[in-house]
């Protein structure tokens, strides 16, 4: 298999993938992604409550599942916002790297959001290739 177009430092500690961010994919002034703590991002990102959590902090990993409190209520608030919105449980994000290891979900996640038309990125915040504007799953 080719290698993941995704790194590492691009999943956020809550199991969102930056790298499919609307933000990060912009041209314009794009969000350098969640571990990357500058000021150069939306300000509900630099405020998230659950990358400044605490409790992070404590975890080996720097993932939520490492904690004692997943799923908190933020994280249950946060993941059923993006199963609603965005067809995209950030929970079974996070399941997925903490069983199966963060390598096999970033080729997971190469397969799922490249553009079967272009193969360009496609952001989960979107229903269709912001490139060539093919629909994907629509509903
Ligand atoms: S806006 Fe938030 S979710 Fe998007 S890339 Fe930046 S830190 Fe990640
Ligand atoms: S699961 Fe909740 S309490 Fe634990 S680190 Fe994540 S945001 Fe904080
Ligand atoms: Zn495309």
């Amino acid at each position: 298999m080719d290698e993941p177009v995704f790194h590492k430092e691009l999943i956020a500690p809550c199991g969102m993938n930056c790298g499919t961010c609307i933000a990060y994919l912009r041209e314009k002034n794009p969000c350098p992604g969640c571990r990357n703590r500058t000021e150069n991002k939306p300000k509900h990102c630099i405020t998230c409550r659950i990358a400044n959590c605490e409790y992070l902090e404590e975890t080996n990993s720097k993932f939520c599942f490492d904690c004692t409190r997943f799923p908190c209520q933020r994280m249950k608030q946060l993941d059923l916002r993006y199963r609603k919105n965005y067809r995209t449980s950030l929970i079974e994000n996070l399941r997925q790297i903490q069983s199966k290891g963060i390598e096999a979900f970033l080729q997971s996640e190469t397969l799922k959001q490249t553009c079967p038309s272009c193969q360009k990125i496609l952001s989960v915040h979107r229903n269709f290739c912001l490139y060539c504007k093919e629909i994907i799953n629509p509903n």
